[in-house]
C-alpha cells in the first residue's frame, strides 16, 4: 500500500485519462529565420535542435511536450528546415496551413527588425480564416531601441504584438503567459470522452493507399453520424460509424488534400504523421505489401510505439500480391518488424475492398489491450511464479530481488517493478514477453520500468 501511495504521489497514476493526448497544441509559425526554432528551444528550456541542426536536414520530431506555469501543452515546431528560395512564399503558407490545422492556438512569429512582409500577410489571412487564437510575436527585440519596430506590427491586425528576444529570453515569460491565456485547457483534438468515439490515425508513407482506404472504409458510411451530441472535434477529423460504434479518423483533411504530392513535402508528411499519431488512440500503419518494405515504413511504426499508441499494421494492395513475393514479404516482416510481433496484422486491398471489414475488429482488439489494467494482486502472483521459476541471473554474486510490481497506468499499460537492484534489459524483455503471453496485450506497446529500493 505504501508503494501505491508513493506512485500516486509521484504522479504516475494518470487516473485513466490520457494526459498526453489531451494536452493542447501550440504551433509556432512564421517565415524562415524569424527565430521560430530559437523560440521553441526557449520554451522547452534547452538549447538543442535548431542550433545543432544542419540546414536541409529535416528533424523527425516536430512536436515536444512542454510546460509553463504548471500547465502542460505540446509545442509544434515548424522551423529549422530548409526552404528552397524559389518557392519560398508558397512553402511558408503551406507550412503555416498544416500547423494551423493541427493547433489549438498559434504563436505567429515576425522579425521586428524586418517588419511585416507579403509572406507574413499571406499567413495572417490563413490565420484569420482558421479562427484559431493567435498570439503575435515580435521577435529580435533585443533592446529598447527596437521596441518601436515591434509596435509597428499592430498594423497586421492581429492585436497586440508581444516584443521578445527569443535569443536572450527577454519578454518570453510574458509571451508564454499570453499563450496560456489563448490556449484551451484541453485540446479540441483529444477530449477524452467516456463511451465517446475512439480516435484512429491512418498513417503510412506516400502512395501506400491511405486515401483509397479512407474512401473505402469511411466514404460509404460517412453520413451515418454527423453531429454526435457532445462531441468536440476538429474540422480536419472525420466522424463515422463503423461496426456499430462511432470512430473519429483524425487529420483526414491532410490525407484527402494529398499534401505529400507537392514538392519537397516530406517534412509536411512527417509533421502530419507525428501529429496524427499524437491525436489518436490507435494508429493503422498502412504498408504497401506489393513492394519491398522501406525504412520509412519502419520509422512510422516506431513513431507509433514511441508515442505509446495502440497499433494495427495493415498490408495493402494485396490484389497485386504475387505468389513469388509472399515469402519475401513474410521474411521482411519477420526481420524488420520483430519489435511489433504483438500488433494485429490485416491484409487488405483498398482498391477492391477485400478484407477491409477486418480493420475495425483489429482496431477494437488493440484498443482493448491499450485500456487493459491488470489488478495488482494478479500481477504480483504472476511475477512471483515467474521469478521463482526463472530467477534473475547472478551478477557478481548478487541477485536483484523483485519486491513488488504495479501497473501505474493504462493507455498504454505501464508497469513499475520495485526491485532490490537493477534488472538487466534482457530480463526486462523476458518479463515483457511473459506478460504478453499471459495477459495478451495484443496491439499495444507496454513499458516496464524498474525502481531500485533498498
Ligand atoms: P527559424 O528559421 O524561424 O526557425 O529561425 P531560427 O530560430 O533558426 O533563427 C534564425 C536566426 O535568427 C538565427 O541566427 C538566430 O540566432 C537568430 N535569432 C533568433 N532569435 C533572435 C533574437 O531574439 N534576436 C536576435 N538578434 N537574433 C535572433
Ligand atoms: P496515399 O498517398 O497513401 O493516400 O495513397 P493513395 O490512396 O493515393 O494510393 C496511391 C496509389 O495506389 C493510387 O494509384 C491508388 O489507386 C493505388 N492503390 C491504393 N490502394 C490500392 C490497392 O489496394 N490495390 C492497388 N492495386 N492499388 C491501390
Amino acid at each position: 500500500d505504501d508503494d501505491l501511495a508513493l506512485l500516486e504521489g509521484e504522479g504516475l497514476d494518470d487516473g485513466g485519462v490520457d494526459v498526453e493526448a489531451a494536452a493542447p497544441v501550440l504551433a509556432v509559425v512564421g517565415r524562415p529565420n524569424v527565430g521560430k526554432s530559437t523560440l521553441v528551444n526557449r520554451i522547452l528550456g534547452r538549447r538543442e535542435a535548431v542550433v545543432e541542426d544542419k540546414p536541409g536536414v529535416t528533424r523527425d520530431r516536430v512536436s515536444y511536450p512542454a510546460e509553463w506555469s504548471g500547465r502542460r501543452f505540446t509545442v509544434v515546431d515548424t522551423g529549422g528546415w530548409e526552404v528552397d528560395v524559389a518557392g519560398i512564399d508558397k512553402r511558408v503558407a503551406q507550412q503555416a496551413e498544416v500547423a494551423i490545422d493541427l493547433a489549438d492556438a498559434v504563436l505567429f512569429v515576425v522579425d521586428a527588425t524586418v517588419g511585416s512582409t507579403d509572406t507574413d500577410e499571406q499567413v495572417v489571412r490563413l490565420l484569420r480564416r482558421s479562427g484559431k487564437p493567435v498570439v503575435l510575436v515580435a521577435n529580435k527585440v533585443d533592446g529598447p531601441a527596437v521596441e518601436a519596430d515591434a509596435a509597428a506590427l499592430w498594423s497586421l491586425g492581429l492585436g497586440e504584438p508581444h516584443p521578445i528576444s527569443a535569443l536572450h529570453g527577454r519578454g518570453t515569460g510574458d509571451l508564454l503567459d499570453a499563450a496560456m491565456r489563448a490556449l484551451p485547457t484541453v485540446s479540441a483534438h483529444a477530449v477524452p470522452l467516456p463511451d465517446g468515439p475512439r480516435r484512429v490515425a491512418l498513417v503510412g508513407r506516400p502512395n501506400v493507399g491511405k486515401s483509397s482506404l479512407l474512401n473505402k472504409v469511411v466514404g460509404s458510411e460517412r453520413v451515418v453520424v454527423d453531429d454526435l451530441a457532445g462531441t468536440t472535434r476538429d474540422p480536419v477529423d472525420e466522424l463515422v460509424a463503423l461496426g456499430g460504434r462511432p470512430w473519429v479518423f483524425v487529420d483526414t483533411a491532410g490525407i484527402r488534400r494529398r499534401v505529400h504530392q507537392t514538392t519537397g513535402a516530406d517534412f509536411y508528411a512527417s509533421l502530419r504523421t507525428q501529429a496524427a499519431i499524437e491525436k489518436a488512440e490507435v494508429a493503422v500503419v498502412l504498408v504497401d505489401a506489393s513492394a519491398p518494405m522501406t525504412e520509412q515504413d519502419i520509422r512510422i511504426v516506431q513513431q507509433v510505439i514511441d508515442a505509446g499508441r495502440a497499433l494495427v499494421v495493415a498490408y495493402n494492395k494485396w490484389d497485386l500480391m504475387d505468389e513469388d513475393r509472399r515469402p519475401f514479404l513474410e521474411r521482411e516482416i519477420e526481420q524488420q518488424l520483430v519489435q511489433v510481433q504483438w500488433a494485429p496484422r490485416v491484409n487488405v486491398s483498398a482498391r477492391t475492398g477485400w478484407h477491409t471489414d477486418r480493420l475495425v475488429p483489429a482496431l477494437e482488439r488493440s484498443l482493448e489491450s491499450w485500456d487493459t489494467r491488470i489488478p495488482t494482486g494478479r500481477l504480483n502472483a504472476f511475477l512471483g511464479e515467474l521469478v521463482s521459476a526463472h530467477p534473475h541471473p547472478l551478477r557478481g554474486g548478487k541477485q536483484p530481488r523483485i519486491l513488488f510490481a504495479t501497473q501505474a497506468s493504462t493507455r498504454p499499460p505501464r508497469f513499475v517493478i520495485f526491485a532490490s537492484g537493477f534488472l538487466e534489459a534482457g530480463y526486462r524483455r523476458f518479463i515483457e514477453r511473459r506478460l504478453r503471453e499471459t495477459f495478451g496485450f495484443e496491439g499495444t506497446p507496454i513499458t516496464i520500468s524498474v525502481r531500485v529500493r533498498e
